[in-house]
C-alpha cells in the first residue's frame, strides 16, 4: 500500500507548490502537505511501524531553508495561533506561544501590551516554532534569553517533551533542535518569560540614534526603529527572494586575526570570549562578491551576507555561489564559512 494513502483524518495535499512557502521562491513541490490546528494531530502522522510513513518536515514560513529539490515527503505546517498569558506576578510575565503564531505578530504583541524583552526582535520572518530552532537573534539580543522552555512532541513516537532553556543547549544561531534533535520533534509552544519593566538593549549605534531621534525611549520607539531599519538594510523575499543572512559570522582566534590583520589592518571584529567574531559580511565584501550576479542567483547588492534569487534562479544555481563564496573566502583569509540556512 502506498503509504501517503494511510492518512485519514487530516486534510493532505499531494504534488503541494511550495513557491510561496519558501522565501527563496524556488518553484520546488512538495509529494504531501498538511496542515495540523491542534499539537495532537502530530500523531495521525507517526508511523505504527518503521518505515511505514515518508519522511517529515516541519515547516514554519520557509524563511530559513533552502530546499535542493523537490521534497520526497510529507511536509507539515502548524496553523495553531494561540497566545497564552499563564501568569503575570510584580513586572515578570510568562506567555506560552503556540507554534503557528508568526514571529512578529508575537512581538507586536508583547508590545502593545507594555511587555518587553523581544522589541529588539521586531520584524524578523518566520513563526513561533521556529525561533529556538537557531536561536533568533538581532541587535544585540539572542531570544534564548526570553525563552522558558519548549514543549512539542517527539515525531518517531508521538510522546511529548518539555525542555527547559538549559536543556536547549541554546549557541549563536544554534541549538539542540540543530543537532541532537533535527528533524525529530514538532515543536508545538514556546513559553517566554518578560517584563513590564525592562531594560533596553540600545548598544548598537545606528538603532540608539534612531531611537533618540524619536524623542522618547520606549518599546514602540524601538520596535518602529528596528523596523525602519530592517526596512532600509534588508531585502523583503516579496521583492527579491532570500533567506536572510545565508552565513555565520566566525570566530577566530587571536593568531589567526593577527595573521589577516598584516594584509588587511582594517578588518572587523568583536572580541568574545572564546576569540575574534568576524563580520562576513566584510569578508565576501572585501573578497569582491557583493553585488556580484550570475543569471538570477547573486550576493545581494546592499548586503554581502544576504544570497537572492532574481525570480528564476534553481536552488542548485544559490548552493554552487555559496560554495564558490566559501572557497575564495578559505583561499583568501584561511576561515571556513558556515551556512546559517538550513539546507533540505
Ligand atoms: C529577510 C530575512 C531576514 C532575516 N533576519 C533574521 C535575523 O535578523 N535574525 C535571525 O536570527 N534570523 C533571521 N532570518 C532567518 C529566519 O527568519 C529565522 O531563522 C526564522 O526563525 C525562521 O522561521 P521559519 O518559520 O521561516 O522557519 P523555516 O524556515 O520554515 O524552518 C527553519 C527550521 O526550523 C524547523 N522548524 C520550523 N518550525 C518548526 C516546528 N514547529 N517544530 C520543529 N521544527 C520546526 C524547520 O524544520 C527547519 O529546520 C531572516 C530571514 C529573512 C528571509
Amino acid at each position: 500500500m502506498n503509504s501517503l494513502s494511510l492518512w485519514k483524518r487530516t486534510h493532505m495535499e499531494t504534488d503541494y507548490s511550495l513557491k510561496e512557502r519558501n522565501t527563496f521562491h524556488f518553484n520546488i513541490h512538495a509529494a504531501a502537505y498538511s496542515e495540523i490546528s491542534h499539537p495532537e494531530m502530530i500523531r495521525e502522522f507517526i508511523p505504527q511501524t518503521p518505515g511505514e510513513f515518508a519522511p517529515i518536515l516541519i515547516l514554519g514560513e520557509g524563511s530559513n531553508l533552502l530546499f535542493r529539490d523537490d521534497y520526497q515527503g510529507h511536509i507539515i505546517r502548524s496553523t495553531d495561533t494561540s497566545i497564552e498569558v499563564i501568569s503575570e506576578r510584580g513586572d515578570d510575565v510568562l506567555i506560552r506561544v503556540a507554534s503557528g503564531v508568526k514571529w512578529d505578530d508575537f512581538v507586536k504583541f508583547a508590545v502593545d501590551n507594555g511587555y518587553g524583552g523581544i522589541e529588539n526582535l521586531s520584524w524578523i520572518p518566520g513563526t513561533i516554532g521556529a525561533c529556538p530552532v537557531q536561536n533568533i537573534g538581532a541587535y544585540g539580543v539572542e531570544v534564548k534569553d526570553k525563552i522558558e522552555y519548549v514543549e512539542g512532541l517527539y515525531l518517531d513516537t508521538g510522546e511529548v517533551f518539555h525542555l527547559e532553556k538549559a536543556s536547549c543547549l541554546f549557541g549563536y544561531r544554534d541549538s539542540i533542535f540543530k543537532h541532537e534533535l533535527r528533524g525529530r520533534v514538532f515543536i508545538s509552544h514556546v513559553t517566554f518569560r518578560l517584563s513590564s519593566n525592562p531594560s533596553y538593549h540600545l548598544d548598537y549605534g545606528v538603532l540608539k540614534t534612531r531611537v533618540e531621534s524619536k524623542g522618547a525611549i520606549n518599546l514602540s520607539t524601538i520596535r518602529e526603529s528596528v523596523i525602519e531599519i530592517r526596512k532600509e538594510k534588508l531585502p523583503d523575499p516579496e521583492d527579491i527572494g532570500n533567506a536572510g543572512s545565508f552565513f555565520k559570522n566566525p570566530v577566530i582566534p587571536e593568531t589567526h586575526l593577527s595573521l589577516i590583520q598584516q594584509d588587511y589592518p582594517e578588518i572587523p571584529f568583536y572580541e568574545l570570549e572564546d576569540g575574534y567574531k568576524i563580520p562576513t559580511a566584510w569578508l565576501i565584501d572585501t573578497a569582491g562578491w557583493k553585488g556580484y550576479r550570475q543569471a538570477d542567483a547573486g550576493v545581494h547588492a546592499n548586503q554581502a551576507l544576504v544570497l537572492v534569487n532574481y525570480g528564476n534562479a534553481e536552488p542548485s544555481e544559490i548552493l554552487d555561489l555559496a560554495e564558490n563564496i566559501c572557497r575564495d573566502i578559505k583561499h583568501k583569509f584561511g576561515i571556513e564559512l558556515e551556512m546559517e540556512v538550513t539546507i533540505v
